[in-house]
């Protein structure tokens, strides 16, 4: 179940929720008892890659010095 989460703009409290995909839009309650609380973008990959973490493949080298393998950089 992913998680997504949250924070409360009532006490500034940001907590996290495993739900379902179709509630992850619903109201979530802060754990705190307070219900003015929005959804932060989620930092957690579901079934994707996380880009920052990613390993960079290897850029093919060879190409007589060029930036970007050979075509124009501008
Ligand atoms: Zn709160």
């Amino acid at each position: 179940m992913p998680r997504y989460e949250y924070r409360c703009r009532e006490c500034d409290t940001q907590f996290e929720l495993a739900r379902p995909m179709a509630e992850s839009g619903a109201p979530a309650d802060c754990p705190r008892g307070h219900a003015d609380t929005v959804k932060l973008l989620s930092t957690v990959a579901v079934g994707g890659v996380s880009a920052a973490s990613a390993p960079v493949p290897a850029a093919p080298q060879g190409g007589g010095g060029g930036c970007c393998g050979g075509g124009c950089c501008g």
